[in-house]
Parts: structure tokens; C-alpha cells; sequence
């Protein structure tokens, strides 16, 4: 199974200007913490014909997709239709998350609607993902013939921070045994800006094919990031000292 994984997150309102999307940093530090990568970030919006098409190809280039967004109780949430059509299972109702929505819901005095009944609803074959903090369940769809699994969870930030930790990330670290997060080393410059560090470390013929370099301009200051697998961390440790004495005196950290 490949482990770069993908995001898609669903919802008009992430490109019309009005809600900040947060959901690719939130994953992508998750993933970054347990050795996995965040290949791809897509947002869309709640259309159906356009999340069946995002999510095909998504699967064409990896094996595990995470979908978030549109599973509330509203006209406008859609994700489930249009993904139990795109993978002709029927929806149905998860047993667990319509009992832990129930109790969710006596604890509050709320009685339980038909429109929020829906936030129960998963894709047939689906394993329920209980959600700590929100109604709506989260859900994890294998399709054993593909290879591939699917995740739809909420799109609520807070929900979503909980799919993760709850769910996503104790199955990837089952999935994944020998992940292991890449080595980072920081350095901080202030005084000098991003293309003088670079030609100074081109004429001193500074080289880094076996680790990964990038480079972070900020008011002022520059952050260097160096990162490498654990078997490279020779590597990294040469190339951090090298840099260290270039940039000497402009190094804040
Ligand atoms: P709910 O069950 O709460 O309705 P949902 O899965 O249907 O959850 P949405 O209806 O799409 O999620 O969004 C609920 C709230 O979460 C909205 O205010 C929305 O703007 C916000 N939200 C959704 N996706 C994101 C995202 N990627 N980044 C930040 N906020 C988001
Ligand atoms: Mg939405």
C-alpha cells in the first residue's frame, strides 16, 4: 500500500473566501509526526458530479484518500450520496453512531430529528468512526478489491483534529509498523535574505542531493529547514554543520 495519502476537503464556503481551509495543516503535521506524507490537497465544492471525478482520480494516483466535509443534516451536505453512488453501495443507517448521537443528544435535552438522524447515516460496508466531540459520524471505507481505503470525516475543524487522533492516525500506525518520521534540523538567519544565502552557498559549493533543503523567508528573518530519513542522518549532520559555519554570523538559532 502506498503511504502517501490524499486530502480532499468538500465545501463551497473553503473557496468562496468565507471559512479559512485548515484541514491540509492539521493532517499534514499529523502524517509528518508519524513518518507518513501528505501528497495532495484538494478543495471543492459541494457538488456532486465534482467529488465522484476528485476522488476517482485521487485513487488513481494513491491508495488512501481522506474526504471531509459535507455529512451534516443540511440540503447543501452531500458528500454521502455522492460517494455511495461513485462506489454503488447503498447508505445505511451505523447503528453505533445513531446510539452515541442518541446519548449525545439526551445529555443536551435535544430530541433527535429526522435531518439529524442523517449525521448517522454511513456507507454500507463502511466501519462507523465515533465522533468525540460532534454528531456527525466519521466513517472508513476498504475496498479490499482495489487495495484502496477511503476516510470520510467531518468537516468541522475540531471534529476533524478528533477523526485524526481517534481514528486515522492509530490506523496508519497499524497499517504503517516501519514509518518513522524524518529527521529535522532548524536554522533561523536574520540580516541576509534568501538569495544571498543561496549564492553564498553556491560558491561554496554547498550540495545537498541526499537530504531535502527548503527554504522560509519572514519579516526579515530566513528559516532553513533541512530533512532526512534516520539512515541519511550523516548527511544531514555534515550539511547542518557546513551551513552553521556559512551563515555564522547571521544565525539567530
Ligand atoms: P456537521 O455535521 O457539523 O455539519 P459536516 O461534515 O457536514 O459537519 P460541513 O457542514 O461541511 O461539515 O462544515 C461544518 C463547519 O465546519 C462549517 O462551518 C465549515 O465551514 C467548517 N469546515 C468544514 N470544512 C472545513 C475545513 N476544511 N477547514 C475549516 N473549516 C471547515
Ligand atoms: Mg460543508
Amino acid at each position: 500500500m502506498n503511504s502517501s495519502i490524499e486530502l480532499i476537503s468538500i465545501g463551497s464556503e473553503l473557496l468562496s473566501g468565507r471559512t479559512l481551509n485548515t484541514h491540509a495543516q492539521t493532517l499534514g503535521a499529523a502524517l509528518t509526526e508519524i513518518g507518513l506524507t501528505l501528497s495532495r490537497d484538494t478543495t471543492i465544492p459541494d457538488e456532486i458530479d465534482t467529488i465522484q471525478s476528485v476522488v476517482k482520480e485521487a485513487f488513481e494516483r494513491t491508495d488512501i484518500v481522506v474526504v471531509s466535509g459535507g455529512l451534516g443534516p443540511t440540503v447543501d451536505d452531500i458528500t454521502r450520496e455522492a460517494l455511495a453512488a461513485l462506489f454503488k453501495v447503498s447508505i445505511v443507517t451505523s447503528p453505533s453512531g445513531l446510539a452515541e448521537m442518541t446519548r449525545r443528544f439526551d445529555a443536551r435535552g435535544i430530541s433527535m430529528t429526522p435531518a439529524s438522524a442523517r449525521m448517522a447515516l454511513i456507507l454500507e460496508g463502511a466501519e462507523t468512526l465515533l465522533n468525540s466531540v460532534g454528531a456527525a459520524s466519521g466513517q472508513r471505507l476498504d475496498l479490499p478489491d482495489l487495495g484502496k481505503t477511503l476516510f470520510i470525516v467531518p468537516g468541522p475543524p475540531k471534529e476533524f483534529a478528533a477523526m485524526l487522533s481517534d481514528h486515522l492516525v492509530p490506523w496508519l500506525r497499524a497499517a504503517f509498523p516501519d514509518a518513522a518520521p524524518l529527521q529535522l534540523r532548524v536554522l533561523t538567519t536574520q540580516g541576509i535574505g534568501e538569495s544571498s544565502i543561496v549564492t553564498m552557498l553556491e560558491a561554496a559549493g554547498f550540495q545537498y542531493s541526499e537530504i531535502s533543503v527548503g527554504f522560509y523567508p519572514g519579516a526579515g528573518m530566513v528559516e532553513i529547514r533541512l530533512n532526512a530519513p534516520t539512515e541519511k542522518a550523516a548527511a544531514l549532520d555534515d550539511a547542518e554543520r557546513m551551513l552553521r559555519e556559512l551563515l555564522h554570523d547571521y544565525l539567530i538559532d
